[in-house]
């Protein structure tokens, strides 16, 4: 059963290999997230560079942070 169970993980796993999916590593919080193909072609056509943060983080830099700081204390 788990040579089996093996095979399937193999077969799932294809399709992800063979994408054109980028992985990368988020400078931020080193989590790795998925730059994926449609946005690889977006940046590309844009003439900018791959993102160097996860969405989480970016979306944290633009509009939480300031937030965060800014919480009034007494
Ligand atoms: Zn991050």
């Amino acid at each position: 059963m788990k040579k089996l169970f093996g095979f399937l993980k193999r077969l799932f796993r294809r399709p992800f290999e063979m994408s054109k999916d980028m992985k990368l590593a988020c400078v931020e919080c080193g989590n790795g997230f998925r730059f994926e193909w449609g946005e690889q072609q977006f940046f590309k056509s844009r003439g900018l560079t791959p993102p160097k943060r996860c969405a989480t983080c970016r979306a944290e830099s633009r509009g939480g942070d300031r937030r965060r700081q800014g919480r009034r204390r007494r």
